[in-house]
């Protein structure tokens, strides 16, 4: 952020930190200090002509919180402006926003690739959903560039991934992967959770739209879902808009609340987690027990060069795999005191997930080994809680599933 001139009174030259706490505000004739919460459904208008002239999208006031809402239009706005796009929306879910990202502008006859490693639910949209409608989808391995290029046919309109992937951290070349896609006029839509949008940016590598479950970093304090979907201003106006006002997977105004006070720490928290993160990676890739430590900022890590490349930092998330199987998994996990066992991740709680039996339990065991997630595989989002303390509990939960 270096490159432009800071100047107080134009938000687009704020560095993250400023604008995640002044971005987006509007405040009521009360000169309230925090965002208000506007729990309230519709809007009154003063004269029959006004509602005439906000009907006709000739007065920019509001009309129904399924539309939009002041409390979620400054989510919405503060979101906007850290990511660096031209428009923003909020939907209820993460879920939410991945499939009216998709939705939205697909239709019968079209067709996606998308990348084999990723969320089970974003899988589920693209694998079992879009084909229901008629709109076909290649799965490959999203970090085989030459892949997606191969994959692609005349009626491809949409690649879609996530990087870091879930839990293996595999990564898609973002930049490479785009120019394919528009080089056959799809669109690229990122799921960018992992990453957070703080240490990776989807937009300026070339992508089209970024989604994000605000449930995960975003809140990071394990309240409520959200999501939010990132894009150009035409993508809003053709697709996105008619699309989220008429299906109606709107955000509720105190969710958006609870997010926008979620945004004013994320740097800290981000920043913070991700040190940990690091020195934990670093503390279980020299012990006894442990088999193979997957982190985006290790030097091992198998796409360390575009990690490099594509992220400003490594991310919060450490996943590893001990020696042994599904016995060794569950003594280590049943063992821990403060790293909690939960399928959520970003939290300031420290949450270990066995993906093998949970959010990848689903997957037949050959698809299972295809993505590399073994039974001896766990997933460590790392939290807000001092390195030594969790160290610690590692210490006690690795000693204890060597023990036969
Ligand atoms: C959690 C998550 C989602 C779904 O978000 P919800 O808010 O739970 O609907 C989608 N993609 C990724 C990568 C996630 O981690």
């Amino acid at each position: 952020m270096t490159d432009k001139t800071a100047d107080a009174a134009s938000p687009a030259t704020w560095s993250p930190e400023t604008l995640l706490v002044h971005g987006g505000t509007l405040r009521s004739p009360f000169g309230e200090t925090s965002e208000a919460v506007f729990l309230t459904q519709s809007f009154v208008y003063d004269t029959a002509e006004q509602a005439e002239a906000r009907f006709k999208d000739e007065d920019p006031g509001f009309i129904y919180s399924r539309f939009s809402n002041p409390t979620v239009s400054m989510f919405e706005e503060r979101m906007r402006l850290l990511e660096g796009a031209e428009a923003a929306r909020a939907t209820a879910t993460g879920m939410a926003a991945v499939t009216a990202a998709l939705l939205c502008f697909l239709k019968a006859g079209d067709h996606i690739v998308a990348a084999r490693a990723m969320f089970g639910s974003c899988l589920y949209v693209a694998q079992e959903l879009c084909p229901r409608f008629g709109i076909e989808c290649t799965l490959v391995d999203g970090r085989d560039t030459e892949a997606w290029k191969h994959a692609t046919r005349p009626n491809t309109r949409a690649f879609f991934f996530e990087t870091p992937a879930n839990p293996t951290l595999d990564l898609v070349d973002i930049a490479a992967v785009s120019k394919i896609a528009h080089a056959n006029g799809a669109l690229v839509v990122v799921d960018n959770v992992f990453a957070t949008p703080l240490l990776q940016k989807p937009l300026k590598l070339g992508a089209d739209v970024v989604v994000y479950s605000a449930t995960k970093h975003i809140d990071g304090q394990g309240r409520c879902l959200g999501g939010v979907v990132l894009c150009s201003q035409k993508f809003l106006k053709d697709y996105l808009h008619t699309f989220l006002r008429q299906t109606g997977p709107a955000l509720s105004p105190f969710n958006a609340w609870v997010l926008l006070k979620g945004l004013e720490t994320l740097p800290l928290r981000v920043r913070a987690q991700c040190e940990t993160a690091a020195k934990i990676a670093d503390h279980l890739a020299g012990q006894k027990g442990i088999k193979r430590v997957l982190f985006c900022g290790r030097e091992d890590y198998p796409q360390r060069a575009l990690a490099e490349r594509q992220m400003s930092g490594s991310g919060t998330l450490v996943t590893f795999e001990l020696d042994g199987g599904k016995a060794e998994a569950f003594r280590f996990m049943n063992v821990l005191k403060l790293i909690r066992i939960s399928n959520n991740l970003g939290d300031a709680k420290s949450l270990i997930t066995h993906p093998a039996t949970t959010t990848h339990q689903r997957l037949k065991p050959e698809a299972r080994a295809e993505l590399g997630i073994s039974d001896a595989m766990l997933r460590l989002s790392v939290g807000l809680e001092a390195y030594a303390d969790l160290a610690a509990d590692i210490d006690r939960a690795l000693a204890a599933s060597r023990i036969a």
